[in-house]
């Protein structure tokens, strides 16, 4: 019988002949495809709740593998390495050295939920491939993505003065990822932004690029909001 999803076997556990003719019946080819066993010893077998413990991989164990979220994936069309159902298999195993194989995949998930919506076990696999990605990233296995220098810049921002500017949060993200501040789009934004002539919102801006606003009376409120957010990430990750 043909094996699906060959390609994730080891070439050499494949056995198969091309001549084989078993009581009468010819089994030539695929038809006598077996697969030569193996033992794994170097499982995680906390790594389920590892992954449990980060937004959106909290549901991991509800998956029985039926397969539907790699078939309708995105990712999966363009690059069929791409495979939500096998990494959340190695997931529940806690094969991580499997799973670091495709680290540099993994995160490449466009977060268009067509996995989550069509998802028979309610995993939210969309969730379990940001929650692995993030893993990653702490463990130091993969750099820190730009969108997790744009949260961390988010937050710090809240932290700080209890509000958002954006010139501020887009400058420092352009700063920690290694972009020029002055970009294409921001050019052409700038530009189409002066012939409606909000001169006002302009100004307002680039003073408050200068003078970063802050929220009346936030300094404790910040400390103690970063202080929880820091002693829930130490509960979830230790
Ligand atoms: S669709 Fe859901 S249950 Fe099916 S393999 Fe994917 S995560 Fe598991
Ligand atoms: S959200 Fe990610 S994993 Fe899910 S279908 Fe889209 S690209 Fe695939």
């Amino acid at each position: 019988m043909a094996i699906h999803e060959k390609s994730l076997i080891e070439p050499e556990r494949l056995l198969q002949y091309d001549d084989l003719v078993v009581d009468g019946v010819d089994v030539s080819g695929h038809w006598n495809t077996m697969i030569t066993p193996r033992t794994l010893r170097d499982y995680d077998e906390d790594f389920e709740k590892t992954i449990q413990s980060y937004g959106g991989g909290e549901y991991v164990h509800r998956c029985w593998q039926c397969g539907s979220c790699t078939n309708s994936c995105t990712m999966y069309a363009q690059n069929t390495q791409f495979n939500p159902r096998y990494w959340i298999y190695l997931t529940r195993l806690g094969l991580k050295e499997e799973l670091i194989k495709d680290k540099d995949i993994i995160w490449q998930c466009v977060s268009c939920n067509k996995c989550t919506n069509i998802c028979p076990k309610d995993v939210r696999p969309e969730g379990v491939m940001k929650a692995l990605a993030h893993w990653m990233e702490d463990e130091g296995i993969t750099e820190k993505s730009p969108s997790t220098h744009f949260d961390e810049e988010f937050a710090d921002q809240i932290f700080k003065t209890g509000r958002i500017e954006d010139s501020h949060v887009l400058m420092h993200f352009f700063k920690k990822t290694g972009q020029p501040l002055m970009q294409g789009w921001l050019v052409e934004f700038g530009k189409r932004m002066t012939k409606g002539l909000p001169i006002a919102q302009m100004l307002r801006m680039g003073l408050n690029m200068l003078f970063p606003p802050k929220t009346k009376s936030w300094g404790r409120t910040g400390e103690v909001l970063q202080q929880y957010v820091r002693e829930q990430k130490e509960a979830a990750h230790g």
